[in-house]
């Protein structure tokens, strides 16, 4: 039973933050500004946001004397990352208010459980099944045609934990290639674009949504993500509502990021259609263009919401923002950005520019629309 909150927090309040990389940095440079104190908690030594908290503990999640000295050290409890292993979270939220509440975390770490909540409330995913053996495997794909996208129901990210049942391909050593734990198998959504919407609900229960952004990747990772997105007005307000609808399902309170497939009509006259790929509990990185390009950061937002604090205005600066992320190498080129008029360059203070690691992201700002190309 989550010990209820007492009251918003007072500047000089404790917040404590699960996880260390970017994400973990960014909302406790976000707290710091608020006058409020960040704990970092994470396993690794080298963590991102070690430098920029005033407490830090170097432990594993799996450690309950040090779980518990944190909880004892904090007001209220974040993270950053939705695989929070569960006896932690069950841990942690008897000593402590742990916002987002355990309800977001037990929907949003299994894949299965994420797509089940979400036909409870009537909210359009892919087609999907449930496999947990060669068996399954094999009714599943008789059902959804392939190609279809077999998934882990957990610790899947960027593409990772997954793989696409491809024509001719061996149902039971597919099954195995991801491990042969439960998986969920799903249609593949023809989709035009992906999209997200980044919006937050206090703990009065108010809700605030940025604008809808489009989003590409590249080797299954995001590159960039721009504000607003090119989709109908009618849609973008689908997609908020359809976020407002989840986040007041959870009870949610925080910043909550929800990934969304839109889907061309078929004929001229129909509409946009949308299916929910992913909720993540969490701030997000197609929300990072906020930090410059919005009147509160979905850092600070977050923020303000675990605080019991009224949620900022979320209204966008310019016509279009675009973030770009500088992965690996690309983070070597900090230089040619720092020069460029307008360019808003975060830096994650990362050692080691690996293949594939977030290193860093750069905002644009654009006055008119159609100038970000
Ligand atoms: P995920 O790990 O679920 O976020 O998936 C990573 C990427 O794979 C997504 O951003 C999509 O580009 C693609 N993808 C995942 N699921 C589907 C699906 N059911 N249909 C089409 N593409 C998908």
């Amino acid at each position: 039973m989550t010990p209820a909150p007492s009251g918003p927090l007072v500047p000089g309040a404790v917040i404590g933050i699960l996880g260390g990389g970017q994400l973990g940095r960014m909302l406790a440079m976000a707290a710091g500004r608020l006058g409020l104190r960040t704990h970092v908690y994470a396993p690794e030594p080298d963590s991102p946001a070690f430098d920029v908290c005033i407490h830090k503990t170097l432990a594993a999640y799996e450690d309950e004397a040090a779980l518990a000295m944190f909880a004892a050290s904090v007001d209220v409890i974040t993270y950053e990352f939705e695989n929070v292993p569960a006896r932690a979270a069950a841990l942690l939220s008897d000593l402590c208010p742990v916002r987002p509440g355990p309800a977001a975390l037990a929907a949003c770490q299994d894949r299965l459980i994420e797509k089940e909540f979400l036909a409870d409330i009537g909210v359009a995913t892919a087609a999907y099944m449930r496999v947990d053996d060669a068996g399954s495997m094999a009714r599943g794909v008789a059902q959804l045609g392939r190609p279809s996208i077999l998934k882990t129901r957990r610790l899947g990210y960027d593409g990772k934990g997954q793989v696409l049942v491809r024509e001719g391909a061996d149902l039971a050593v597919t099954f195995r290639s991801l491990g042969g734990g439960p998986a969920i198998l799903e249609a593949v959504v023809p989709f035009a674009k992906e999209i997200s919407v980044v919006a937050a609900r206090s703990a009065d229960g108010d809700f605030a949504a940025y604008d809808v952004c489009e989003n590409h990747h590249e080797n299954h990772i995001l590159k960039t993500s721009r504000a607003p997105a090119r989709i109908a007005p009618e849609t973008a307000v689908e997609a908020t509502e359809m976020a407002r609808a989840i986040a007041d399902a959870l009870e949610y309170v925080g910043v909550i990021a929800v990934e969304i497939f839109v889907v061309e009509p078929g004929g001229a006259k129909g509409r946009q259609e949308l299916r929910v790929n992913e909720i993540a509990p969490r701030v997000h990185n197609s929300g990072h263009w906020t930090l410059d390009g919005a009147a509160t950061s979905q850092f600070e937002q977050h923020i303000r919401a675990i605080a019991g604090w009224p949620l900022g205005a979320t209204w966008r600066h310019g016509a279009e923002v675009l973030m770009e992320n500088l992965i690996g190498e690309e983070v070597l080129d900090y230089q040619r950005i720092l020069r460029e008029p307008g360019a808003s360059l975060h830096l994650y203070g990362k050692s080691e520019a690996r293949p594939g690691r977030k290193m860093g992201h750069v905002t644009r700002i654009f006055r008119a629309s159609g100038e970000a190309s």
